[in-house]
């Protein structure tokens, strides 16, 4: 429920209706904004109903929030979030890329890339330790390891770090490494880890799960929200259709669909969308296009000798070509790489 209050309200009339809805067991919202106050109110709809909270005086209109995530959706929000990974922001008027090895395999291999990738112009560094891998006899990552090089990388290159957590046991190691807490595909509705990475502090980049829905997606984000981390930055990477010339098929859809529904920033993976290296940059230019507001991207300093991904993983100057040409694009709809 949104309540929106007259103009005239005060903070003490505001702080009335928040007494109300806490008694209720309901959670409020204070959103106080620079023509009028909005209050919400979050939990069961019948009680809710019951409240007659626009017989108050100071009430203006009571709305229901229709969508069934609340905190993730524009009803109750209409601006854009900007999620911040350290100094680098994501979110209106920027474009934001992630670069980076699908896994770090050694600390040649990272801290090579990182350079490769901020030489490029690349803002935040992507490298999985944990890797969730639909083969038990594929490489696994280097697990702790691979999260210390990853710190080194980013020492050498000053560039933030985004890795995947795989597991709740290793929320506080993922955290001292990580500036931003991937929720890879597999784990979209792992729900108990949802809400462990919402009340951590980090940013989270919440992969869409290869047959979610839209709903689904804005539901886990929901779950993390709702834990009190409104840091969360959505990210289309491709879902199972009949097609299988490509890996997955890239829903750019998404892009436009979610930015509608939901205030939260919205970035592209052409790699995992496409999983073949020469449809990357062609769906790169797409997702600048049609609005996301970033892309993660894998490069391998040796894609030949990847030990994951390999095949999606750009070459060095393939990449460097990529940043060029999205910067471009993204000036066009209004965004700077920087
Ligand atoms: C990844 O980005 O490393 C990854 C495993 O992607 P996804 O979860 O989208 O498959
Ligand atoms: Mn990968």
């Amino acid at each position: 429920m949104i309540i929106i209050l007259k103009r005239e309200a005060t903070k003490e009339q505001a702080d009335v209706l928040l007494k109300v809805i806490k008694d209720h067991g309901l959670e409020p919202l204070y959103m106080p904004g620079s023509e009028r106050t909005v209050l919400g109110a979050l939990g069961d709809e019948r009680v809710l109903a019951d409240l007659s909270l626009d017989s108050y005086p100071f009430v203006d209109r009571v709305l229901p929030i229709l969508s069934p995530y609340k905190r993730a959706s524009r009803e109750l929000q209409s601006h854009d979030t900007v999620v911040r990974v350290r100094d680098v922001s994501i979110g209106p008027g920027r474009f934001t890329v992630m670069a980076g090895p699908c896994a770090v395999e050694s600390e040649e291999q990272i801290v090579d890339s990182a350079r490769i990738v901020k030489a490029a112009g690349a803002q935040i560094l992507r490298g999985g330790a944990f890797k969730p891998r639909s083969s038990p006899y594929s490489f696994q990552g280097l697990e702790e390891e691979g999260l210390t090089l990853l710190s080194i990388a980013s020492r050498e290159t000053g560039l933030p770090v985004v890795t995947e957590i795989t597991d709740i046991h290793y929320i506080d190691t993922v955290s001292k490494h990580a500036d931003m807490l991937q929720i890879g595909a597999r784990n979209m509705q792992n729900f108990r880890l949802l809400q462990e990475v919402g009340r951590s502090k980090k940013p989270v980049l919440l992969k869409r799960g290869m047959s979610a829905t839209y709903n689904d997606l804005l539901m886990s984000a929901e779950y993390i929200l709702s834990e009190g981390n409104s840091q969360v930055v959505l990210c289309e990477r491709g879902i199972r259709t009949f097609e299988h010339g490509t890996r997955n098929t890239l829903d750019l859809n998404a892009v436009p669909y979610l930015r509608e529904k939901s205030h939260l920033p919205i970035i592209v993976d052409p790699s995992h969308g496409t999983g073949i290296r020469d449809l990357v940059l062609p769906m790169s230019k797409a997702a600048a296009a049609c609005g996301a507001d970033g892309l993660i991207v894998e490069v391998h300093p040796h894609p030949d000798r990847a030990l994951s991904d390999g095949p999606q993983s750009l070459f060095p100057e393939q990449f460097s070509r990529l940043m060029e040409q999205i910067a471009r694009i993204a000036e066009l709809e209004g965004r700077s790489l920087t």
